[in-house]
């Protein structure tokens, strides 16, 4: 049982300008679940004993953040100088995956990787790994010794790529089949089906894809959609046959409900129209679009032709971990399509929202009672801009997007895994 009195903030519903905080609330832990929470006032006249609690009244609690699309072996890409998608994969992501064919370097690249995450406040995770097996393996095997509520997939790619991190159809779908068998429902963790995109897919491995999410319909599928300009028109070249480059999945069962499709920035009316029938997720990529000068996702314009929204960092192609910080190039590329980011739905977002469209949320992203209890803490006095302005914030709202403005990894204090700190601030 662990009880925390501290403020307490969390979206109990999918009305991201509802959120439910507590200025002095105590949320109490069992068995890894949320087992109450509400104002504190209310716990002392049940005559609850408020001695127990660890006692944090100036920090702020929130449900750990949710990352819906990263690429775990691309750390080691991050802030690569001077290029565009197509040549930042053949100059750096291309050579730097190779070496997760190596199960040793995997191990210790994901236990890295899942310490950074945790140190930026993220609890879960949607990762391509490398278009080996071995780095599918080693990240579930940390993700797993971590308790860890995790989603991966071996990516798959057999053309267009240098030979070291190709597959063919027939070892990518067996390899992929091989993992789904070992990993998909295991404890907190989750598969997903990951062509990279089209453009280094055959025809032969996208059908071959398409009848593994028809024969393992609770799995998962992650890939890339609609990023660049000139990946668009390559991809038009790669796959003549095809309308657009939505239909190059389309026409392989590679769009069913709840499909995750990284970027969505510059789709026809047809495929954003498409996407939303279909149910699939545009995956907002702010901080990697801004950086490798992919273009500003028109957020708004989906979510109003109903297209299901989530939002990610997309490292090594995003330039940080810290959701706080993806927050901040959302608010600034929403800016640029004329929207403002509210800081309640901007928070709603990397917490519930991201839950809901990647169909975890009965599990996690709230405080519900018998939610999982990973979640996040931020102390303001962690960085002294942030401690210095938010004493002028007027409401929580100003307070929060204080924090994903100037804030990053540095204003996290604590990261819970069901409850138990996974990672805490040496120097709060
Ligand atoms: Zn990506």
């Amino acid at each position: 049982m662990r009880a925390i009195r501290s403020r307490v903030l969390h979206w109990p519903t999918d009305q991201w300008h509802q959120p439910e905080y507590f200025e002095d609330g105590i949320l109490l832990i069992d068995a890894g679940k949320v087992l109450d929470l509400g104002p504190a006032a209310r716990f002392i006249a049940a005559g609850f004993d408020v001695s127990t609690c660890e006692h944090y009244p100036t920090r702020l609690v929130l449900p750990g953040f949710i990352d819906a699309h990263l690429h775990f072996p691309q750390v080691d890409v991050m802030a690569s100088f001077g290029a565009q998608l197509l040549d930042w994969l053949q100059d750096y992501t291309f050579p730097a995956e190779a070496r997760y064919s190596d199960l040793v370097f995997a191990e210790a690249a994901a236990e890295s990787f899942l310490d950074l995450q945790l140190r930026h406040g993220t609890t879960s995770g949607f990762a391509f790994c490398s278009s080996h097996r071995n780095s599918v393996e080693a990240l579930f095997q940390a993700a797993e010794r971590r308790q860890l509520r995790m989603v991966a997939g071996k990516v798959l790619m057999d053309q267009n790529a240098p030979q070291a991190i190709l597959d063919t159809a027939e070892s990518g779908a067996r390899d992929s089949e091989d993992l789904i068998k070992t990993w998909h429902g295991r404890g907190r963790l989750g598969y997903a089906l990951t062509p990279r995109f089209s453009g280094t897919s055959s025809k032969a491995q996208l059908e071959k894809t398409g009848q593994l999410a028809q024969q393992y319909p609770t799995v998962w599928l992650q890939t890339h959609l609609s990023e660049n300009l000139a990946e668009i028109a390559w991809i038009k070249s790669v796959h003549p046959e095809y309308r657009d480059y939505l239909h190059t999945y389309e026409a392989h069962g590679l769009v069913p409900k709840g499909s995750l499709f990284g970027h969505c920035i510059h789709l026809t009316e047809s495929e954003t129209k498409r996407l939303a029938d279909a149910g699939g997720v545009a995956v907002f990529c702010p901080s990697s679009n801004l950086f490798l000068g992919s273009g500003l996702m028109p957020f708004e314009a989906l979510q109003a032709a109903g297209v299901e929204l989530a939002i990610a960092s997309d490292i090594g192609g995003g330039t940080s971990l810290s959701m706080l910080k993806t927050l901040a190039d959302a608010y600034k590329v929403c800016q640029l399509r004329h929207y403002v980011l509210h800081p309640f739905e901007a928070f709603y977002r990397i917490t519930r929202g991201n839950a809901r469209a990647t169909a975890l949320d009965a599990f996690i992203g709230d405080f519900r009672v018998g939610q999982e209890a990973d979640f996040v803490m931020i102390d303001p006095a962690c960085v002294p801009l942030v401690a210095r302005r938010v004493k002028d914030a007027k409401d929580l709202q100003g307070e929060l997007f204080i924090y994903m403005t100037l804030g990053d990894e540095q204003l996290i204090v604590e990261t819970s895994i069901l409850g138990e700190p996974a990672y805490r601030a040496s120097n709060p």
